[in-house]
């Protein structure tokens, strides 16, 4: 059986209400989470309730895009269904407001020579269709 292989990697994004401002922002080049106004935390994923305190008083807000690798993977697999430069980075970035997001890591090789956890990054944006920006990180040199 062949795997059918998408060019349009923006068809398999199907925006919630909860998650539609992330997309948005991402769009402007610009990377939000959400923060609660009754205990400050930021959080991420997108939800209308603060995971610390239970508040619904919880606002979108734009973030410095800067943060720490806090582990990755070097992945030799292209993924299912759409087609990928592999192998690729897969990474957990430790935002500077706290959250942590699953994303891609760029503008390095796919070494782990070249990675190392705790590195600083920063956000990067790029986008996938006309309607979507993924956000990813590469180093800050
Ligand atoms: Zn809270």
């Amino acid at each position: 059986m062949q795997t059918k292989v998408s060019e349009n990697r923006g068809q398999a994004l199907k925006p919630t209400p909860e998650t539609r401002p992330f997309w948005e922002a991402a769009k402007r080049r610009e990377l939000q989470i959400q923060q609660c106004h009754e205990c400050g935390a930021h959080y991420f994923y997108p939800r209308p309730m603060c995971p610390y305190c239970l508040s619904r008083n919880v606002a979108w807000v734009t973030c410095s895009g800067r943060g720490r690798l806090h582990t990755f993977v070097i992945n030799y697999r292209p993924p299912r269904h759409y087609a990928s430069d592999s192998p690729y980075v897969i990474g957990i970035v430790e935002l500077e407001e706290g959250p942590r997001l699953m994303t891609n890591i760029v503008g390095v090789a796919p070494d782990p020579k070249a990675l190392r956890c705790d590195m600083p990054v920063e956000v990067v944006f790029e986008d996938i269709d006309e309607n979507f920006a993924l956000p990813k990180f590469r180093p800050i040199p």
